[in-house]
């Protein structure tokens, strides 16, 4: 048993550094990795609210990556990846399961040139997964990329790595619709995941990417998952109730707009895509409609960037190697939130 400390985004904040990046537009926030290249490394979440093809379409013109969803049927999903391409949308990635039809849907999605793959369980540290990783390794080798997950730990981390995955998908219990720790007891904090994983990577050494889901809910977010050590990130929240996620406008009773956002694991996703639920580690709820997806992209894009340059970092992997952080108290944590409501705004 590990007793560890462990700490989560707002536990942490970033320290300021010298710089010499005179304009955000000399930062790049470029991630490659063989055939994924992706200039903003920001990737929507395989959720039927977050992801079908104008997402996959709005993600790909961003410079991200849009992961289509997978509880539909192999031809549902085929249809929304070539909605998506009339768009015109290029950069594409599609989910599928460790267990069932995974074998059919990745062939059949192959077929219509997706070549990046997410193996999308929740516990991804599974020997199911371990076999599925290698199944499709065999009937691909190096034509696809492999997104799998999600892992917690070190040793989750680093065998999904042994086993084939490009990129290993951290956080287990952290997503803002999630009730897995409720449910279970289990799950760890996602930046510490990240840390964890980070270490690992480089203790053996290794080069597979790391990818943190889970309880990202602003660009500051963002910042600190790259600094300790994530390649990439995932967003459902912040992508949900945007006009392309899945799903109508609802209005409320204030008159309010707003779109419905649930983990796959809730009653009501589970009642949907399979008839019954059980093992409920989810919840359905609604988010305000938000504008465009592209805004809100180009708007993280910005902020991480600027992020970078708090640090003097030009790139990610500089970004990695300078970083600073400090663990920060409760009060500094009231500090680093808008306050001027809660303090009046000045010394009595
Ligand atoms: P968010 O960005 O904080 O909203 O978290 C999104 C992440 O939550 C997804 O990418 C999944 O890893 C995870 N997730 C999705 N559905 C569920 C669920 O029903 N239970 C637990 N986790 C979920």
């Amino acid at each position: 048993m590990s007793n560890d400390r462990s700490f989560s985004f707002d536990d942490v904040l970033m320290i300021p550094q010298k710089s010499d990046i005179s304009s955000r537009d000399d930062v790049c926030l470029q991630t490659s990795v063989s055939m994924m290249n992706l200039q903003v490394p920001i990737v929507s979440s395989p959720m039927d609210t977050v992801t079908g093809h104008e997402m996959l379409y709005s993600m790909s013109i961003a410079g991200g990556l849009g992961i289509m969803h997978r509880y539909n049927t192999i031809q549902e999903q085929v249809s929304e990846i070539k909605k998506a391409r009339t768009l015109g949308a290029t950069n594409l990635g599609a989910a599928i399961g460790v267990t069932g039809d995974y074998l059919e849907r990745s062939r059949a999605l192959k077929n219509e040139g997706v070549y990046m793959f997410c193996l999308d369980v929740a516990h991804g540290h599974h020997v199911v997964m371990e076999r599925a990783l290698k199944k499709i390794k065999d009937s691909f080798g190096e034509e696809v990329v492999l997104i799998a997950g999600n892992v917690a730990t070190s040793a989750g981390y680093s065998d999904l790595a042994a086993w084939g995955a490009d990129v290993v998908r951290v956080g287990i219990g952290g997503g803002s619709i999630c009730s897995t720790r409720i449910q279970t007891g289990h799950g760890l904090p996602t930046l510490y995941s990240v840390m964890l994983c980070s270490a690992q990577r480089e203790f053996e050494q290794g080069d597979t990417l790391i990818m943190a889901d889970g309880g990202i809910r602003s660009s500051g977010d963002i910042v600190k998952s790259l600094a300790f050590g994530a390649d990439l990130v995932m967003l459902g929240s912040v992508l949900a109730g945007t006009p392309e996620s899945p799903g109508e406008t609802i209005v409320d009773t204030s008159g309010h707009k707003r779109k419905v956002y649930r983990g796959m694991a809730s009653k009501e996703a589970q009642t949907d895509w399979r008839g019954s639920a059980r093992s409920l580690e989810g919840i359905s709820s609604t988010v305000p409609l938000k504008p465009p997806t592209q805004e809100i992209m180009q708007e993280l894009a910005f902020n991480i960037k600027s992020g970078l340059s708090y640090t003097g970092a030009k790139n990610v992997s500089d970004f990695q190697a300078r970083a600073k952080y400090m663990l920060q108290s409760s009060a500094s944590q009231i500090e680093s939130s808008t306050h001027i409501l809660q303090g009046g705004g000045g010394r009595s």
